[in-house]
This record gives C-alpha cells, sequence and structure tokens, in this order.
C-alpha cells in the first residue's frame, strides 16, 4: 500500500494512493496509519491536493558512508561503527516543496537514500525482529552543504539546516528493501545510480545499531546512506530521487528568500 499525507481545502489527512481510470486517487484513511487504521471509500483525485511529508517524524536518524564507493568519491574509509547523526524535524519537506539554498555554504550536494519509517515504538530490537518495527519506506535526500562538512566536526549545520530533508512522495508498506535500484537525477540528467543491495550494512544491521542506544517511535524515519555520484545543486536546479518500488521525489532548489 503506498500512503501519502496531503493537504485538501485546507485540512490534512491521510490516504492510499489507488490507480483510478483518470489518474492516481486518494482513498482517504480513518485513524492513523501507524496503528489500526481503515479506508474511507472517499477517494479524491492525486493531482488535486499538495502532498505533504508522508510522516512527522520525532527524529530523523541518519546514516553516513554506507555505501563503499561513495565513501571512496568523498576520499573516506567505510568507517568500522556505522556514522550516525540527526536531521533536525525542522528540515523535513515534502515532495514538490522547495530546498533553499543556505546562506552560510557555496556548495550544496544531493545524497539520494531510502529513507526506512518505523510504524512503533522500539527499543533494543533484535535484528529478527526488525521488519515487526518497520512501517514501509519512502524516498529522501539527505542534502548537504559539503563545504560546511569539511569545515565543521559535527554535521548538525550541515546536513540540519532548513529544508536539507525532502522526504516523500509517500510511503509504501509491504516491499522487500534488500535490492532496490536508488536513482538521483538533476535537472533529468543522471547522477546517481546504485542499488540497496550495496549497502554495507544492512537495514536490520542500522536498526540495531540505533536502537541500541535510543527508543524510536512511530513516524521516525531513518536514512540508510548515498550511493556513489553525488554532485553540486544550484539554484533553479530540480532534483528528483527515484526508488524501485515507490515513486519518484521531485523538488527545486531556491535561493532563501
Ligand atoms: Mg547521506
Amino acid at each position: 500500500m503506498r500512503i501519502a499525507r496531503f493537504s485538501i481545502d485546507g485540512n490534512v489527512a491521510f490516504g492510499a494512493v489507488e490507480d483510478g481510470p483518470d489518474g492516481p486517487v486518494l482513498d482517504i484513511i480513518k485513524g492513523i496509519p501507524y496503528a489500526d487504521f481503515e479506508l474511507s471509500g472517499t477517494k479524491v483525485p492525486l493531482k488535486g491536493v499538495r502532498l505533504l511529508p508522508p510522516v512527522l517524524p520525532n527524529k530523523v536518524v541518519a546514516i553516513g558512508r554506507n555505501y563503499a564507493e561513495h565513501a571512496a568519491e568523498l576520499g573516506n574509509e567505510v568507517p568500522e561503527v556505522p556514522v550516525a547523526f540527526f536531521k533536525p524535524t525542522t528540515s523535513v519537506i515534502g515532495h514538490g516543496d522547495p530546498i533553499e539554498y543556505p546562506s552560510f555554504s557555496q556548495e550544496l550536494h544531493h545524497e539520494a537514500e531510502l529513507a526506512v519509517v518505523i510504524g512503533r515504538m522500539c527499543r533494543e530490537v533484535p535484528r529478527e525482529r526488525v521488519k515487526d518495527v518497520v512501517f514501509g519506506y519512502t524516498c529522501a535526500n539527505d542534502v548537504t552543504a559539503r563545504d560546511v562538512q569539511r569545515r565543521e566536526a559535527q554535521w548538525a549545520r550541515a546536513k540540519g539546516f532548513d529544508t536539507s530533508c525532502p522526504l516523500g512522495p509517500w510511503v509504501v508498506t509491504d516491499l522487500d528493501p534488500s535490492d532496490l535500484g536508488v536513482q538521483c537525477t538533476v535537472n533529468g540528467e543522471q547522477r546517481q545510480l546504485g542499488r540497496t543491495g550495496d549497502m554495507v550494512r544492512s537495514i536490520e544491521d542500522l536498526i540495531v545499531h540505533i536502537t541500541e542506544a535510543m527508543t524510536l517511535l512511530p513516524g521516525d524515519v531513518v536514512l540508510t546512506g548515498t550511493p556513489a555520484g553525488v554532485g553540486p545543486l544550484n539554484v533553479g536546479d530540480e532534483v528528483a530521487v527515484t526508488i524501485e518500488g515507490i515513486g519518484t521525489l521531485t523538488n527545486k532548489v531556491i535561493k532563501r528568500g
């Protein structure tokens, strides 16, 4: 099932994306998607709504350098212990929302990533239970001020500025994430093409590692790292992250007003 969050006539709702005779429609959800919910049967055309970030996470935990080729392209080793960092909730935007180029950077990069959406409160999750705590998957762009990342020991500003975490267009449940194509294009030109099967640490490894330290809550998001091919974004560019079985997350880069 594809579950989107959207606004229509000033109201916010969740809906299941279905194919209709005149294009995709949203079947409005009664209840909260992570818990028990049912479809209302009330359907609205997808093209008449504004998609919002598909989740409102309490936190976004991101993993760095989880694809060997990407670590190498920036002159880094694959770390012995996964590098984990936070992106704040204020960095999250949805499909179609603008990425604002930060004033303190001259080198903005795209990073296409598979995002895992957590479905239930969990801590110290054993490997074999990881699938039980995952609600679904969506596309993410871990937008990074690369020059700031090199300059500053912690990545809070480089990877945490407002609009640096596009998520969407929707969450897909019932997806096997073990070997999905991950692509990034800028203005239609391919920049990144990888497969989740090439992750150094699997999703199971990452959830075990993160929940050893902290509780994950329903709606929390884990970013799983980016494949090789990261590169610059400029004002006016349109960046698109496409993940097999999910869809395409598109955002335009604008100057911060
Ligand atoms: Mg990243």
